[in-house]
């Protein structure tokens, strides 16, 4: 039997695989040692299980185990890269190029630093697809540039920026590039060897590992980067993070990883043909819905639409016992359009009523089915009752209506 609620809601966070709590388990119990007590048995042992981790970690993205940093997430990733590179090269210049589309990890970061007058930013516009493009980042950059910012996917739209043709331009002009792969690393391959990737934020939570613990990749050859920590203490992470090691988390992580790397290939096609179909089903049979994102160059699990003359919070209201989001999860507390769909030129009106499903590991042909006819069912319901839709289905130009003063 299917149960309610149903989860459609994997790019804000995932269910953590029972294989990978499994493997957790005895290290909050029996091997609780602190992996930097290098004098006795239980320090042993939870380093060589961190050591196992950091394999399986960068394994997935090809890297050296000695290339992971751990952090608490992808949002200490993010700062910790950009404010790290920041201090670290300020002989050199302060100029960062990122993109209007990024995740508020990166975008609050440059705007604090800029704040503070330590950075100056470049924010590149992205086209009506949502990607950047690779000369805007080459024309942008300057002898003051020291780091490129360009997500891999879009968290709200799931499109995939051509990250290996940026990477491409970050070598060629000897300036770093970060990458926020957040929504990629798991879901589609990785390879920060053949795109060019000096720094890579990733996090365990958004592919069914633990929350609270995430990893910064910093390249250690071709170039050697160097980052400022930006907390004091221990020493921890090859002086690039001070802090215990959450050895329990840690090892979720590097199960996790590993898990994606055995079952991406398989999953992403089952992903993508339970996406397509839920898709078609629902623009097929409701007029007037709109793709926000690629049509095709997005991520497996990602779908987002408009719905025309229907408001997105009332959709969700309407079929609470599917889990879904309006705009981004972070800004869905806030009643703004999601920045993301503005960025595309997505009217206002439509970015309020654009719903993002995002499919993950857990998710069944049945949950589809009982998404396809509620959806159908809830914005028909909800056009009937919209004054707005009828007056368009009658032929009246909306631009054309004189609204009366609130
Ligand atoms: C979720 C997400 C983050 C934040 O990750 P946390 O591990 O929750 O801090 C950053 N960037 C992107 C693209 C994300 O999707």
């Amino acid at each position: 039997m299917m149960k309610l609620p149903i989860f459609l809601d994997n790019h804000s966070t995932s269910p953590m695989d029972p294989r990978v709590l499994e493997t957790m388990l005895p290290y909050f119990t029996e091997k609780f040692g602190n992996a930097a007590s290098r004098n006795h048995a239980f320090g042993w042992a939870a380093e060589e299980a961190i050591d196992t981790a950091r394999k399986q970690i960068a394994k997935l993205i090809n890297a050296d185990a000695k290339e992971i940093v751990f952090t608490s997430g992808a949002t200490e990733s993010d700062n910790l890269a950009i404010k790290g590179v920041l201090e670290m090269y300020k002989e050199k210049g302060s100029h960062i190029i990122t993109a209007v589309t990024e995740h508020r990890a990166v975008l609050d970061t440059v705007k604090t630093l800029e704040a503070k007058g330590l950075a100056t930013v470049t924010l590149l516009q992205v086209d009506k697809q949502g990607m950047v493009n690779p000369e805007d980042v080459r024309n942008a950059i300057t002898d003051k540039t020291v780091l490129i910012s360009v997500m891999l996917a879009n968290n709200e739209i799931g499109s995939i920026n051509p990250i290996k043709q940026i990477g491409k331009i970050a070598k060629e002009k000897g300036v770093l590039f970060h990458c926020d792969a957040t929504q990629g690393v798991g879901k589609i391959p990785v390879d920060v060897q053949d795109m060019g990737i000096d720094l890579m934020s990733f996090s365990a939570h958004k592919i069914y590992g633990p929350k609270g613990i995430g990893a910064l990749y910093v390249r250690k050859k071709n170039p050697r980067v160097r980052i400022a920590a930006q907390m004091d203490g221990g020493g921890h992470e090859r002086g690039m993070r001070s802090g215990t090691l959450a050895v329990p988390l840690i090892v979720g992580f590097g199960k996790a990883c590993e898990i994606c790397g055995q079952e991406m290939a398989a999953e992403s096609v089952r992903l993508t043909k339970m996406r397509d179909r839920l898709q078609s089903a629902i623009m097929g049979a409701l007029e007037e819905t709109y793709l926000n994102g690629h049509p095709t160059n997005r991520l497996p699990g990602n779908l987002n639409i408009s719905f025309a003359y229907v408001e997105g919070e009332s959709l969700l209201m309407g079929m609470k016992d599917i889990a879904l989001s309006s705009g981004s999860a972070c800004t869905s507390a806030t009643l703004e359009p999601s920045y993301v769909l503005r960025a595309l030129g997505v009217g206002t009106e439509l970015a309020h009523s654009s719903i993002r499903f995002g499919l993950g590991r857990f998710n069944t042909d049945e949950e589809i089915d009982y998404t396809i006819k509620k959806v159908i069912e809830v914005v028909t319901k909800l056009r009937e009752m919209s004054p707005l839709y009828e007056m368009a289905k009658d032929g009246v130009d909306l631009k054309t209506v004189q609204w009366a003063a609130h």
